[in-house]
């Protein structure tokens, strides 16, 4: 049985039955325990109404009203002094009656048959049509000592509870049977399409949307794998563009490459030619090899297994080790740098951290007009440190600043410099993952300006 819905259904009937055991058997011990006692009880009393009926009346024919009685709805058994024995009524499956129960009748004493019927699991004692399974009533009639054994003729009086009562279990377990396996296609009907939806995901058809409007469990399931495959939409149309940038980004410097080491070879050229050509060769591969390491540490900003490691560190000092890596830059573009720091203690992963100042830095210089200014400043406020990286560059257009951000953005102003698009989004990356923010005002031809605010931990 593979499937659920067969599951289902095995179960349903499984518990059924078992039901139907464990509740026979419960009742069967309710009737030992409590109601046989009861049962034989109000027996004696019939029997007693009966043979005091027979004493108070002797002049009344005593085989027609055994008969009647028997039609009424009583299965009897009368045994005289000499042993001469009649029936009346229903037929006793078993005749089971011992002698020395009979002569104990005749001796006077009430036989309680059903008070001590034995107690057996499958047999409940109160249908067990058999002789021993009676009541024993001692009568006189005719000067002659009559022994009497009753008990109700079951088959008669429950004939029609009987049936009505049996269609009524029958009805109820098939209709119950019946919803049951209604509720189980219901239910199962959406995991099959969950399922389905599922195996297209994993042949990567991420045009799938499930179409399950409920508001229980399943339904909310569905609403998580229709965001789960909007997301994966998203990152695939992410994955793809980002492939397809750096095979790109790889390509253009690799033909520069091949093309400059084809002219090399071919001889023919001046001193002037090949220092030129060797010049492009060396800054083409100086690009392939800044593109490969901001993307390997791209990577492992991506795997957020990658632990950060905070270390608590003089932040001011790292920003100035910065400045003064790029001062021959500022010197050969003449550019003015102005800063203001405040000695700043700073808890976060200070390798992570020199990738981003390095950037601002870099960027602030690439894109600045020459002779222009440069503004750094570090500043402690409540809760949080900010540090401020202004320019008075190209600026950015409004449109263009929400783009910034995203790996391999360069904007049109800036393609003449040289560049990968992806230092941004490492600076938002590892400023994110320390939990600060990062943020841009600029205008064209003006300047741009970078806040950036870290929390104080
Ligand atoms: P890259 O500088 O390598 O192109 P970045 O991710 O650092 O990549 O920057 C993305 C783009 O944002 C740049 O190409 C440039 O268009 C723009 N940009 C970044 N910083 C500045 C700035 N200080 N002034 C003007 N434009 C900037």
């Amino acid at each position: 049985m593979k499937s659920l819905y067969g599951k289902f259904v095995l179960m349903t009937a499984l518990i059924m039955v078992f039901s139907t055991i464990g509740g026979f058997l419960v009742t069967n011990t309710y009737y030992h325990r409590v109601m046989k006692a009861r049962n034989d009880e109000k027996n004696v009393e019939i029997a007693k109404t009966i043979v005091d009926h027979i004493e108070e009346t002797p002049q009344e024919n005593l085989d027609e009203y055994l008969k009647t009685i028997g039609r009424i709805g009583y299965q009897l058994y009368v045994v005289d002094e000499l042993g001469k024995s009649s029936f009346y009524g229903g037929d006793f499956r078993l005749k089971n009656l011992d002698r020395n129960s009979v002569e104990q009748v005749l001796a006077g004493h009430v036989y309680h048959g059903m008070r001590d019927f034995p107690r057996e699991t499958f047999v409940t004692g109160f249908f067990a049509n058999e002789m021993s399974n009676t009541i024993g009533v001692p009568f006189k009639h005719d000067n002659k000592q009559y022994a009497l054994f009753i008990r109700p003729d079951i088959k008669l009086l429950f004939s029609e509870v009987h049936t009505i009562l049996a269609g009524l279990i029958i009805a109820t377990a098939l209709l119950s049977l019946l919803a049951m396996l209604l509720v189980a296609k219901m239910l199962i009907v959406p995991i099959t399409q969950l399922t389905a939806a599922t195996k297209r995901i994993a042949d990567e058809k991420y045009d799938t949307q499930l179409n399950i409007d409920r508001h229980d469990e399943i339904g909310q399931l569905a609403a998580s794998f229709n965001t789960m495959v909007g997301q994966l939409q998203e990152n695939d149309k992410i994955r793809k563009e980002f492939i397809s940038n750096v095979s790109h980004d790889f390509q253009s410097p690799l033909l520069n490459i091949q093309g400059y080491a084809g002219l090399l070879k071919g001889g023919n050229i001046s001193d002037e030619e090949r220092k030129n050509y060797a010049e492009v060769i060396q800054s083409e591969t100086n690009r392939l090899s800044k593109l490969t390491r901001q993307l390997l540490l791209l990577t492992s900003l991506d795997q957020s297994s990658r632990m950060v490691k905070y270390r608590d560190y003089r932040l001011d000092e790292q920003l100035k080790a910065c400045i003064n890596k790029y001062r021959w830059w500022l010197e050969e573009d003449r550019l003015n740098l102005h800063m203001k720091m405040e000695a700043t203690t700073y808890r976060g992963d200070e390798a992570l951290f020199e990738n981003v100042w390095e950037n601002l830095l870099t960027n602030a210089i690439k894109y600045n007009r020459p002779e222009g200014e440069i503004h750094i400043a570090l500043e402690k406020k409540d809760g949080y440190i900010e540090v401020i990286v202004q320019d008075t560059g190209i600026g950015i257009s409004e449109a263009e600043q929400s783009q910034l951000f995203n790996r391999f953005y360069r904007a049109d102003t800036s393609r003449t410099k040289e560049g990968t698009g992806l230092g941004l989004s490492i600076v938002k990356q590892i400023i994110e993952l320390h939990k600060g923010n990062i943020h841009v005002t600029s205008k064209p031809g003006e300047g741009t300006t970078f806040t950036i605010k870290l929390l104080n931990l």
